[in-house]
């Protein structure tokens, strides 16, 4: 048993619906502008351009349905993604076998302090401060791939109290999910508990403390997240 010198953070376990056994998060990886009309919407050319993937920490995914706003921001944006979260992975794995490594599928929001964003990238500095700051991931419980199967289409939203402001449907991704996946997995090792969020459609806007956020995803229910 290994002695650690000081006491140890804990681990970062997901709810799986269906069972009290939760899933241990490894790693968090998000791809960017994957849908064209968020890539639009944010300034950039629609065409299918190479990804680009950024990462937040395993203790930024919060179950909680609790959103406390961030410091450090007045601008903070809401963008609902689908995670993937990862059974198993390898590096260079092909797209054919990509979702052999998929666990299940997950709610997620990938909560963005736009205005550092803008900032950080008009100085082309990294974009931690403005993507994985503490809380920054709220996610709903993990539906297994024998609950849900692999979800490549149907309807991705948002609300904010009680008006939809994001209204998708997962087959507009530009890089769909076992693209995603192995073409990450050229970059990095990809290891089962690694999460993968799969980017947003168009309609990002900025939330309030006091808001309540609803995301929704056909056939994986849907998620409450109360900003506080
Ligand atoms: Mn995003």
């Amino acid at each position: 048993m290994t002695e650690f010198v000081i006491a140890r953070a804990a681990d970062v376990g997901l709810p799986v619906v269906g069972t009290d056994a939760v899933f241990p998060v490894r790693r968090v990886y998000c791809i960017g502008r994957n849908y064209a009309a968020h890539t639009v919407e944010m300034g950039g050319d629609p065409d299918r351009e190479e990804p680009f993937f950024f990462q937040k920490n395993a203790e930024n995914l919060d179950p909680s349905g609790v959103f406390p706003y961030p410091h450090q921001s007045g601008d903070v944006h809401h963008e609902v993604e689908m995670a993937v979260a990862m059974a198993a992975g390898g590096r260079g794995l092909a797209v054919e076998d990509a979702l052999d490594c998929v666990f299940g599928y997950a709610l997620c929001l990938d909560m963005t302090r736009r205005d550092v964003q803008a900032k950080l990238k008009k100085q082309s500095r990294p974009w931690e401060a403005a993507k994985a700051f503490e809380h920054s991931a709220p996610v709903g419980p993990i539906h297994t791939v024998a609950h849900c199967g692999h979800p490549a289409r149907g309807r991705i939203t948002l609300s904010v109290n009680g008006t939809i402001r994001q209204d998708g449907d997962l087959d507009q991704m530009i890089w769909k999910v076992p693209e995603i996946i192995a073409y990450l997995s050229e970059t990095f090792e990809l290891a089962g508990g690694d999460v993968i969020l799969t980017g947003t459609p168009s309609g990002v806007g900025a939330v309030e403390r006091g808001d309540l956020v609803e995301i929704a995803i056909a056939g994986l229910g849907s998620h409450r997240v109360q900003v506080r």
